[in-house]
């Protein structure tokens, strides 16, 4: 198939816009002769004004020879090996050989570029003479363990999720190539999956998540038949890896259009299965205070993201959880439960359940317990018995917390002021940042965390 390609005078994708150390990358490769693209969220955002998060570069050179390129190069990734091209000490250019699309392996991050940075776990050396080959991997044992891993332009392009997301950037003419039809879905602001919808979302259910966050993230509609194929398969999200989908729950409700989002899971029926006990708690109407409550939340979210404020996974969780949690430890409290006991109990049970779903980390869960069950303490008269609360790590997201309640409900103005006013002193002595890991010593790690939010 020939691919549309605009020429540099007729789009606005600058060079400008693009980081040095990517622009250093893609000359590195068209000095050596390889075919260099931009690919991916970089060119959709560029194209749409927008900045970029990260820009992915594509070519058609193999990992091995991407080693002989760059000498800041490491190879990362069990299946499908990238490259990560160092500059200094943390920032990194993802290179990734051009490749055709493969049923996902749930367990291999590096399927995802996006998701590599969890993929420490699978960082080992490559084998010699591995990953040479553009049509097949063959084991020390000799066997051709795959074919066609690796793959032409317009195979990237094709396996990817969606058409606007399919786009290159090419820099040896600094022109954009379509093989999808991704520049007029730009144009109409449509999400459209690239082949057949129901297939796409078969494959791949977190495509599905995904495709919500680029509808909210970027006020896009979606075409028909990508919707479609969304609600007559939302249930295969129950099948989908639990810590990708913990991964792309982050990206969701941290892409600073939260309650969209929210909005968008709960007509697909996504909400549900993704948080399944909230998802029955809610019930199918929407508008109830409950479903207020949490639009609300994420909207507070939003404003913080937007804000430039810093919102922790746990905080997250504890503002669309704490409606649910609190009716719930109000039924043990009328008991004679102590209610901070309660919360956290009640927290640290549904945690229980949800895991099977979305992999929530322990340390995650523990302070999203940690700042339910401090409210008590926090309001308890007028704020004057909050300030032992100071030396805990999770204070400022108590206080968060309480921030939001207040806005929602009125009450507790007196304890909001008297918490923000003590001064944050994270002593952690005897209590260590996540109740789970008290008594444990750490071992030690190599590399970094699997997950450098939790
Ligand atoms: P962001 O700006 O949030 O990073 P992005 O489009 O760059 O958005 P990533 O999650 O970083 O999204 O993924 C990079 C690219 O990899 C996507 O643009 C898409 O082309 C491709 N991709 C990612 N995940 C999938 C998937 N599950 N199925 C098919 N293609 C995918
Ligand atoms: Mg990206």
């Amino acid at each position: 198939m020939e691919p549309v390609i605009v020429q540099r005078s007729d789009h606005t994708l600058s060079r400008q816009n693009i980081s040095p150390e990517a622009l250093k990358v893609l000359y590195g490769l068209k000095e050596a002769d390889y075919v260099a693209y931009i690919a991916g969220g970089g060119v959709r955002d560029l194209l749409l004004g927008r900045t970029p998060k990260d820009f992915d570069v594509v070519t058609d050179a193999t990992p091995n020879e991407l080693r002989r390129i760059f000498r800041n190069c490491r190879l990362i990734g069990r299946r499908f090996r990238l490259a990560h091209v160092f500059f200094g000490r943390d920032k990194i250019i993802e290179v990734a050989t051009f490749r055709a699309n493969m049923p996902p392996e749930p367990s291999d991050p590096s399927d995802f570029p996006e998701s590599s940075d969890t993929s420490d776990s699978s960082d080992e050396p490559a084998q010699p003479g591995q990953f040479e080959s553009h049509h097949h991997v063959r084991r020390d044992d000799g066997m051709i363990v795959r074919d066609n891993l690796f793959g032409t332009p317009e195979e990237d392009a094709l396996r990817r999720d969606f058409t606007i997301n399919a786009l290159f950037y090419n820099i040896r003419d600094y022109s954009v190539i379509d093989y999808v039809g991704g520049l007029e879905d730009l144009q109409k602001r449509v999400i459209r999956f690239i082949g057949d919808p129901g297939v796409r979302c078969v494959e791949d259910p977190v495509r599905m998540i995904r495709a919500v966050r680029f509808a909210a993230m970027l006020d896009f509609d979606f075409e028909p038949a990508t919707s479609a194929a969304i609600r007559e398969h939302h249930a295969n999200l129950a099948l989908a890896n639990r810590s990708r989908l913990y991964e792309e729950v982050q990206k969701l409700f941290f892409c600073k259009a939260a309650q969209q989002a929210y909005e968008l899971l709960r007509e697909f029926g996504l909400f549900g299965m993704l948080f399944p006990e909230l998802g029955s708690w809610l019930g199918p109407s929407t508008g109830t205070p409950e479903c207020l409550r949490i639009s609300q939340a994420l909207k507070q979210v939003d404003e913080w993201r937007q804000a430039g404020r810093e919102v922790s996974p746990a905080l997250l969780f504890a503002l669309m959880f704490g409606g649910m949690h609190e009716a719930r430890a109000g039924e043990l409290t009328e008991q004679g439960q102590h209610k901070g006991l309660a919360l956290h109990s009640v927290t640290m049970e549904h945690f229980g359940g949800l895991t099977e779903r979305v992999q929530v980390p322990k340390t995650v869960r523990y302070r999203t317990a940690e700042i339910l069950a401090s409210q008590p303490r926090l309001t308890a008269d007028g704020g004057r018995r909050a300030r032992p609360l100071a030396t805990r790590d999770f204070f400022p997201e108590a206080v968060a917390y309480l921030e939001f309640m207040v806005r929602l409900t009125g009450d507790h103005r007196a304890a909001l002021e008297q918490a923000q006013a003590i001064e944050w002193d994270p002593r952690q002595s005897r209590y260590g940042d996540d109740g789970d890991q008290r008594r444990r010593p750490r071992r030690r790690r190599r590399g970094p965390p699997a997950s450098g939010q939790s």
